[in-house]
C-alpha cells in the first residue's frame, strides 16, 4: 500500500483517503475542474504516529508531479494548501493551511494538520458524538486557485438544493476577491448566490451543471465548496449537505420522484429526528407583537424564551428547564453546548452557510442569522435594535421560517404535516409490518391523531373522562355516597357521561378499532388534598382512602374487584353508545383491564360485567401478568403492554421520584446508559416481554399484542418492538409520524439482512 495517492490515482477509498480526500478523486474521475493535488494517506499518519516521521521521498514524487502538471515551479508560480480529511465528518474541527509556497514549509504544514487530529476541538467533538480516537486524518496537498485575484474571483458554498427548505435550486453563497476561510468564519456577510447569476452568468450556469453532476453521482443533496479564480470555476469539495427536517423530507421525496433514488431508499433516508423538526413549533398570531428586527431564515421553526449571550448561560438556564435564546454576533465549534441548549438561535452576522445555521439546522432548532440591525454589546449583556434595548433575561420569539424577530414570548403552535411527508409516510405505510395506534381520550385528540395517520385508538383512557368539573362533582358524590341508592345515581350520571363521551369518539373513529381501559386510578385521586377538605364528610373519606403508596396500592383491577358496580357502568356505557351508533357508524370497541396480576381477577370481572360482543383483554404491567402471560392468554382476547408501570415494577423505580431524584446522576455516573422511561430497557423490561409473548402465542397462536406507553413512540423502542413480534404500537398523536417512518425502517432493515429476528414467534 502506497503513503502517497494523487487524484489521478485509482483509489477512492475513504479509509485510506478521508471524505474530502476520496470526493476530490471522486470529482477528478468524473471530471469536473478540481486544481491537482495529491493525498497523504492515513496510513502515512498512523505510521507517523509510531515513528514520527513522514513518507518525504513519496511527498516530493508528488509535489515534482504537481510542478509538470500545473506548468509551474514549487515557490515561484504554483503554492499549495494543505488540508485535514478524516473519514468521519468533523466539520471546521481541524486544521487547513493555504498559501504554503516552500517545502520547509509544506513538511511542518503536514505536520500540524496531523497534529489537529487531536487539538481540542477535535477531541470534543469527538467525544460528544461518540467518535473513536484511534480513526485519523489524511493530509491533501493540493494546487492553490486564488479567489483573490481578481474582481473575477471570488470563493464560496453552496448547496445544491435550499437545506432550509428543500426546494431545488442553488442555495448558499459567495464573496468576491476572497479566500475560503473568509466565508466559513463568518467575518464578512457574504452576497446570496443568486448574485453570482448576475456578475458571472457562464459561471453560475456551469455551477447549476457541476451541481446536477454532482447529484447524479452521489445521488444526494451536496454542500460544495468552489473558488472562481479569473472567470474560472474550481470545485474544492464536495459532502452529503446537512439540512433541515423538512428539507430531509423533501430531498427524500423529490429525489424518489426524480428517479435518483428508490422509494425504499427515501424512507431510510429521513431521520427519525427530521421528522420531529418538521412538527415544530410555529408562531401562532403575531397581531400586537412588536417585530424588533429581521435576518436571514436560516433554519425553520419558531421558538420563544430568555435572551442570553453566553454559551454557558443557556446551558445553566436550560438545566433549570428555562427556555433561553442564544444571542451571539456569531458562533463557533467551541459553542456547541450551549447552542444544544438553547431553544433557538440569532446572529447579527454571518449568512446561510455560516456555522450557528449549520449547526441549528442539523438539530432542528430555529435560527435566524445575519441580523446585522441589531447591535450587540456582549459586555453589558444586551442587543439594540430599532430603538428598543433588549437585556439578558428578556423575552424574545424568534421565527427562524420567516426570519423575524419580535418582543416578548409569543404563542406558538405545532405544524401540520406537509404534502410531502404524508407522501413519504404512505411510501412507509407499504413497508411496515408493526401497526401504528394512538393514545387518545377524546374525540378531539381522535381527530388529530388521525391526521397523523393513526390505524385506531391502542389507548383510550376512562378518567379523563371525569375530570371536567361537573364529572368530577358526580364521581365524588359516588365516592362519598353513605347508601347503595346514593351510590347508583351517581354513577347513573356519570354513566350518561360516559356515554355521550364514547359516542363521539366512535363517531370520529367510524369503524377504527378502540381499546377502552377501565377505571384504573386510586378513587381519593378524585378527592381534594387533606388541607383543601373542609366538608367533614369529605375529610373523611380521604382519611379513609389515604394509600401509603397509591402508586401500587388500591387501583386498577383490585377497585373493579372490590366496586364491581365501577366497571359494570363502564361497560354499559360502551355498549350502550355502541347501539347508539351502530349501524351507521361501524363500532370495533374492545374493554381492558389495567393491573392484573392473576387469570381470577379477569375471570371475576367478566362475570361481572355484560360485556356481548366486546373483546376483553390485559393490561400487561405487572411482572407477575408478564410471567403468567400463558395462562392469561387462555382467557383474554389480546394483550397491550403498559410498559411506563412495567418499567416502575422491573426497577422498583417510581418514575416521579427517579426523574426527580436520582435518574440524572445515574446517568451522569454511566450507572445506567438510558432513562428507561424514555427508552425501552430491552435487558430486563424487554426478556420479561419476550417470555411473556412467546407464552402467551404458545398458548393462543394468534393472539393481538400491543405496547401501549410512551415507548410505542421512541424510535430504537419501536424497532425492538418489530424484532420481537408486536402487532402494533400505540403513542401520542404528536409521535405518530415518526413511528410510521421507523417501523418501515425497521421492516426494511429486515429485508436487507441487517437485523434477526429477536425470537420465535411461531
Ligand atoms: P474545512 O475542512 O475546514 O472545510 P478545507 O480543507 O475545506 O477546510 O479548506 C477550507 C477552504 O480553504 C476551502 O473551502 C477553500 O475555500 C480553501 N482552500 C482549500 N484548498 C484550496 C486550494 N487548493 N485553492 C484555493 N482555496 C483552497
Ligand atoms: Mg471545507
Ligand atoms: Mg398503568
Amino acid at each position: 500500500m502506497a503513503a502517497v495517492y494523487r487524484f489521478v490515482d485509482d483509489c477512492e477509498d475513504k479509509m485510506l483517503l478521508g471524505n474530502k480526500g476520496a470526493n476530490l478523486v471522486t470529482m477528478t474521475k468524473i471530471g469536473l475542474r478540481v486544481p491537482p493535488g495529491f493525498i497523504v494517506s492515513i496510513e502515512a499518519y498512523a505510521e507517523y504516529k509510531r515513528t514520527g516521521r513522514l513518507p518525504i521521498e513519496d511527498i516530493e514524487n508528488g509535489l515534482r508531479w504537481l510542478e509538470s502538471v500545473t506548468g509551474k515551479r514549487f515557490g515561484e508560480g504554483l503554492m499549495v494548501s494543505v488540508r485535514s480529511s478524516a473519514p468521519v465528518s468533523m466539520p471546521g474541527m481541524m486544521d487547513t493551511m493555504l498559501n504554503i509556497k516552500s517545502k520547509a514549509h509544506m513538511i511542518s504544514a503536514i505536520k500540524k494538520i496531523f497534529g489537529s487530529w487531536d487539538n481540542l476541538r477535535a477531541v470534543e467533538y469527538r467525544r460528544l458524538n461518540n467518535i473513536p480516537r484511534d480513526i485519523g486524518t489524511s493530509a491533501v496537498i493540493q494546487a492553490m486557485v486564488m479567489g483573490n485575484k481578481d474582481d473575477r474571483s471570488g470563493t464560496g458554498v453552496v448547496f445544491t438544493r435550499n437545506a432550509s427548505t428543500g426546494e431545488r435550486h442553488l442555495f448558499g453563497e459567495y464573496i468576491s476577491r476572497a479566500q475560503g476561510e473568509d466565508l466559513v468564519s463568518g467575518a464578512r456577510t457574504p452576497s446570496p448566490i443568486e448574485e453570482l447569476r448576475s456578475a458571472m452568468p457562464e459561471v453560475y450556469a456551469e455551477l447549476e451543471s457541476v451541481a446536477h453532476t454532482l447529484e447524479s453521482h452521489f445521488r444526494d443533496m451536496q454542500d460544495v465548496e468552489f473558488t472562481i479564480e479569473s472567470g474560472t470555476l474550481y470545485i474544492l469539495q464536495t459532502r452529503a449537505g446537512k439540512r433541515s427536517g423538512q428539507a430531509a423530507v423533501k430531498i427524500a421525496v423529490d429525489m424518489a420522484k426524480e428517479g435518483l433514488i428508490s422509494r425504499e431508499e427515501a424512507v431510510k433516508r429521513v431521520k427519525p429526528e427530521d421528522l420531529k423538526a418538521l412538527l415544530h413549533k410555529r408562531v401562532k398570531s403575531t397581531e400586537k407583537h412588536e417585530v424588533v428586527a429581521r435576518g436571514l431564515n436560516a433554519a425553520p421553526g419558531a421558538a420563544a424564551g430568555k435572551v442570553v449571550f453566553h454559551p454557558l448561560e443557556a446551558l445553566r438556564l436550560a438545566e433549570k428547564n428555562e427556555k433561553v435564546i442564544l444571542v451571539r454576533p456569531e458562533t463557533s465549534p467551541d459553542d456547541i453546548q450551549g447552542i444544544a441548549a438553547a431553544d433557538g438561535v440569532l446572529t447579527s452576522r454571518g449568512g446561510l452557510t455560516s456555522h450557528a445555521a449549520i449547526v441549528t439546522r442539523a438539530m432542528g432548532k430555529p435560527c435566524i442569522c445575519g441580523a446585522e440591525e441589531i447591535k450587540i454589546d456582549l459586555k453589558a449583556e444586551e442587543f439594540e435594535a430599532r430603538g428598543h434595548v433588549v437585556h439578558k433575561g428578556m423575552e424574545i420569539t424568534i421565527d427562524g421560517t420567516s426570519g423575524t424577530v419580535y418582543l416578548g414570548s409569543l404563542p406558538l403552535e405545532e405544524v401540520e404535516v406537509t404534502a410531502e411527508l404524508q407522501e413519504l409516510l404512505s411510501w412507509a405505510d407499504g413497508f411496515r409490518r408493526l401497526g401504528v395506534r394512538a393514545n387518545a381520550d377524546t374525540a378531539d385528540m381522535m381527530k388529530l391523531a388521525k391526521s397523523f395517520g393513526c390505524e385506531g385508538i391502542g389507548l383510550c383512557r376512562t378518567e379523563r373522562q371525569f375530570n371536567a368539573p361537573e364529572r368530577l362533582s358526580a364521581i365524588r358524590e359516588y365516592i362519598l355516597a353513605r347508601t347503595e341508592a346514593e351510590k347508583a345515581e351517581a354513577l347513573e350520571t356519570l354513566r350518561l357521561y360516559q356515554e355521550q363521551d364514547f359516542v363521539a369518539i366512535f363517531r370520529e373513529l367510524d369503524g377504527l378499532p378502540i381499546i377502552i381501559r377501565l377505571l384504573d386510578l386510586p378513587l381519593h385521586e378524585f378527592l381534594p388534598s387533606e388541607t383543601d377538605a373542609t366538608v367533614p364528610r369529605v375529610r373523611e373519606m380521604v382519611q379513609q382512602l389515604r394509600e401509603i403508596n397509591p402508586m401500587i396500592g388500591h387501583r386498577g383491577v383490585r377497585l373493579g374487584v372490590t366496586n364491581p358496580e365501577i366497571y359494570r357502568m363502564q361497560v354499559e356505557a360502551i355498549c350502550q353508545a355502541k347501539s347508539m351508533v351502530e349501524p351507521k357508524v361501524k363500532v370495533n370497541a374492545a374493554v381492558m383491564i389495567p393491573q392484573v396480576i392473576t387469570v381470577q381477577e379477569l375471570l371475576w370481572v367478566k362475570r361481572q360485567v355484560k360485556a356481548a360482543g366486546l373483546k376483553i383483554g390485559v393490561m400487561m404491567e405487572t411482572v407477575r401478568a408478564c410471567m403468567r402471560a400463558g395462562k392469561l392468554a387462555h382467557e383474554a382476547d389480546f394483550f397491550s403492554f403498559g410498559t411506563n408501570d412495567l418499567t416502575q415494577a422491573v426497577y422498583s423505580f417510581s418514575r416521579e421520584d427517579a426523574e426527580k431524584k436520582f435518574l440524572a446522576t445515574y446517568l451522569r455516573l454511566g450507572i445506567l446508559q438510558d432513562n428507561p422511561f424514555e427508552i425501552i430497557d430491552v435487558k430486563g423490561v424487554g426478556r420479561l416481554m419476550e417470555t411473556a409473548i412467546m407464552w402467551a402465542r404458545r398458548n393462543k397462536k394468534d393472539i393481538e399484542i400491543g405496547v401501549c406507553g410512551e415507548h410505542g413512540g421512541e424510535p430504537r423502542s419501536i424497532r425492538y418492538f418489530h424484532q420481537i413480534g408486536v402487532d402494533y404500537v400505540s403513542c401520542s398523536a404528536f409521535r405518530i409520524p415518526v413511528a410510521r417512518l421507523v417501523a418501515a425502517q425497521a421492516a426494511l432493515d429486515d429485508k436487507a439482512g441487517k437485523t434477526e429476528a429477536k425470537i420465535d414467534t411461531a
